[in-house]
């Protein structure tokens, strides 16, 4: 069989090849903690799981408009609008997980030979999404700078032209755990604007925030023509297998991007979609209640491994730290994994070479247990 360069030019997921030695020792009957996953470690809240239930035996397991059902778009709509941004109904798409929001997005806005500026070190999924739609890719670093925005503006500045198609934003960040400034965010528009660049702004931990407020670009003077807005119900709502999520934007997007949903997964389903109306409505405390308990357990991480002499950049949202290792990251991790039994992820799979990605969103326990194990064995 011939496969197309479009897909063979991709690289399968970084991630799988730590979680694959880690099944297999987990098979072999040792303990691994699993700091690699990207996905909290709580139950979904029961009030959304119940309006699931009842959804289903309300009878809405049908097909669903492609766009979503109008319960959802609205309250989607009215959540935006709580944040300041001019969202209508009709500048949603609700999608099956946030992932197919980007995946449209990117279908949608980028041509082949177009370049697609990304802030390293950035998720995995958007060099496989620019690639798949045939775009090159650009990238800033901001390692140098602590993984912040605003220092590195002039960096991002020498990188974008008027050649620059789109660039993806995603602030609070994975891997990174930085939430980018107002000053940060209106340099991006202001070369948004000069460069007419269109911009990716994926919000999915927006919730996740112990920092300074989160800052949708959508909302600055100039950029709600130019931002595609990307959130979900993943990380702040724990549902991540419930596969729900959503992209909002101008009229022309939606139209563009709805023909890749409508042609390809149809629509998120029909009974998820109205639990996602209950978890958008309803769920404020339990929110409140996991993010203070990812704080806690950042707050616990950073302070172990200074005792242990290792300083890191505090995090301010998302559920991930970045760990300086050994120049050779990759080998950190599958060593560490062998000797130490801890899972965790090589930067370098996000632009980050020299660094791990650890998610604390596991229990205070298991976090104290990881890093007493890589301390033992030499890691730290
Ligand atoms: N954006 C970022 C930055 C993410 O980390 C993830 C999940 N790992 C997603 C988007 C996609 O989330 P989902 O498809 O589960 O909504």
């Amino acid at each position: 069989m011939n496969f197309s360069t479009r897909v063979t030019s991709v690289e399968p997921s970084a991630t799988l090849a730590v979680s694959t030695l880690a099944s297999e020792l987990e098979a072999d009957g040792v303990d691994v903690v699993d700091l690699s996953v990207g996905e909290p470690d709580f139950d979904t809240p029961e009030n959304i799981v119940d309006a699931g239930k009842a959804a289903m035996d309300a009878g809405h397991t049908g097909y669903a408009p492609s766009n979503g059902v109008p319960e959802l778009r609205d309250a989607i709509a009215e959540k935006l609008q709580g944040d300041g941004l001019d969202y209508e109904a009709g500048n949603v798409i609700v999608t099956p997980g946030a992932k197919q929001a980007l995946y449209e997005t990117f279908q949608a806005v980028v041509d082949e030979g177009d370049e697609v500026a990304l802030l390293d070190p950035a998720w995995v999924s958007y060099e496989a999404m620019a690639k798949l739609a045939g775009g090159e890719l650009n990238r800033v670093d901001l390692a140098p700078h602590d993984f912040q925005l605003e220092p590195a503006l002039d960096d991002l500045a020498d990188a974008v032209s008027d050649d620059t198609e789109l660039l993806v934003v995603n602030s609070p960040s994975n891997p990174t755990g930085a939430v980018y400034s107002r000053a940060a965010m209106e340099g991006v528009r202001d070369l948004a604007v000069d460069h007419d660049i269109t911009v990716i702004s994926d919000e999915i931990y927006q919730r996740v925030n112990y920092g300074p407020a989160h800052v949708s670009l959508a909302g600055l003077d100039g950029m709600f023509e130019r931002t595609v807005t990307i959130n979900g119900f993943s990380k702040a709502y724990s549902m991540t297998g419930w596969r729900l999520g959503y992209l909002a934007g101008p009229e022309a997007l939606v139209g563009q991007a709805g023909k890749v949903q409508s042609h390809s997964v149809s629509s998120a389903a029909n009974f998820i979609q109205r639990a996602g109306v209950e978890a958008i409505r309803h769920t404020d405390d339990a929110i409140d209640e996991m993010v203070a308990a990812f704080e806690s357990r950042r707050d616990l991480l950073v302070d172990l491994f200074a005792e242990h002499g290792t300083d890191v950049s505090t995090p301010d949202g998302a559920f991930y730290l970045m760990l300086p290792v050994a120049d050779d990251d990759q080998a950190w991790c599958q060593d560490a994994l062998k000797d130490a039994h801890v899972a965790t992820v090589p930067g370098s799979a996000f632009g980050a070479p020299g660094y791990a990605r650890l998610s604390y969103a596991a229990s205070t326990d298991r976090l104290e247990a990881a890093v007493d194990r890589l301390a033992a064995e030499g890691y730290l």
